[in-house]
């Protein structure tokens, strides 16, 4: 049996025939053109899917059901996309109703990061324990649960939003309208900002050098290539970004206790140089101090989490 899933996303569709232990078998992506209303939008995912099980040569008997990964807030039980941020027309979209009209199969919803923890969790960092978290660091911070092999959503499936627990009261603004919040400090973003401040107070920093003087060129990765290469600047902020990031994950981890967190998204590409000092400082800070541990690792699925997470949502919801 085969499980498709479509990854909606601000940028591109993508979408994937899936096997039931997490494999993508065949996948294909097409520009998602969000400007477009949501009928044309829905149109050109059902014809994406359509193409993959041509291509596959299987038919849509051999499919269990579509499952979809979107931004936002996914309602499953009506089968109502309710509001995906990027995407502008989708407002109370019956999701599930629009697709069916292309194709006869049951379609599942949920939002991009409970896909992420999904997929890390059948088939990626997570997959040989049952209860994990999967936190995405992205221009957010994205956050999944998984316990007993299911995700947690809360009743109106907007949980989790672990980026909006607020770690510095007054803190930074976030977008979500409080100030403070973990997101605001430990995303992508919250780095770049937290670097270009940095290069801009400290004129002589190898940052500066890096980006050529134009600190719009700054990224994620930029502080981390100075500090690498023994800019004092570049150390210090990795060091407090890397505080951050403990800061939030000790509460996470005293709350959920999960066996593993695994950690994703662009920054998570430092491995080893990113976790090590991570772990020292939660493993210090954490409430519990007994033996195992929960262990923190680099996620593994990549771009290609949003699409087995969402295929694998018609194995769990089986
Ligand atoms: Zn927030």
């Amino acid at each position: 049996m085969y499980y498709i899933g479509i990854d909606l996303g601000g940028t591109f569709i993508k979408a994937g025939l899936v096997d039931e232990n997490g494999k993508i078998i065949l996948k294909d992506s097409i520009p998602t053109g969000k400007e477009r209303p949501y009928q044309e939008i829905v149109r050109d995912m059902a014809m994406l899917v359509k193409k993959i099980i041509k291509d596959a040569q299987i038919d849509e008997k051999d499919v269990k059901s579509i499952g979809i990964g979107s931004p936002g807030t996914p309602d499953d039980k009506e089968g109502i996309l309710v509001y995906a941020n990027n995407l502008p027309d989708f407002v109370n979209v019956p999701l599930r109703t629009e697709i069916q009209k292309y194709i006869d199969l049951p379609v599942i919803l949920d939002n991009d990061a409970n896909c992420a923890a999904l997929a890390e969790s059948i088939a990626g960092a997570a997959k040989d324990v049952k209860n994990s978290v999967t936190i995405t660091l992205g221009t957010g911070v994205g956050s999944g649960v998984v316990i007993d092999g299911k995700l947690y959503s809360g009743f109106n499936y907007s949980a989790p939003e672990m980026g909006h627990m607020v770690i510095r009261i007054d803190g930074e603004q976030c977008t979500c309208g409080r100030k403070g919040c973990w997101e605001a400090y430990a995303s992508a973003s919250g780095l770049i900002e937290q670097t270009k401040r940095a290069a801009m107070e400290n004129k002589d920093s190898l940052i500066n050098l890096l980006v050529d003087g134009d600190l719009s060129k700054i990224d994620a990765k930029t502080a981390f290539d100075a500090a690498k290469q023994g800019d004092e600047t570049g150390r210090k902020v990795v060091e407090q970004y890397i505080k951050y990031l403990a800061e939030g994950l000790t509460n996470v981890i005293n709350i959920f206790a999960p066996e593993v967190v695994a950690i994703g998204g662009g920054v998570s590409k430092e491995g080893e140089y990113l976790l090590k000092p991570l772990r020292e400082l939660v493993y210090k800070d954490v409430y519990f101090k007994g033996e195992p541990q929960t262990q923190i690792r680099v996620a593994q699925m990549g771009n290609d989490a949003g699409i087995i997470g969402a295929a694998m949502l018609g194995k769990i919801n089986a």
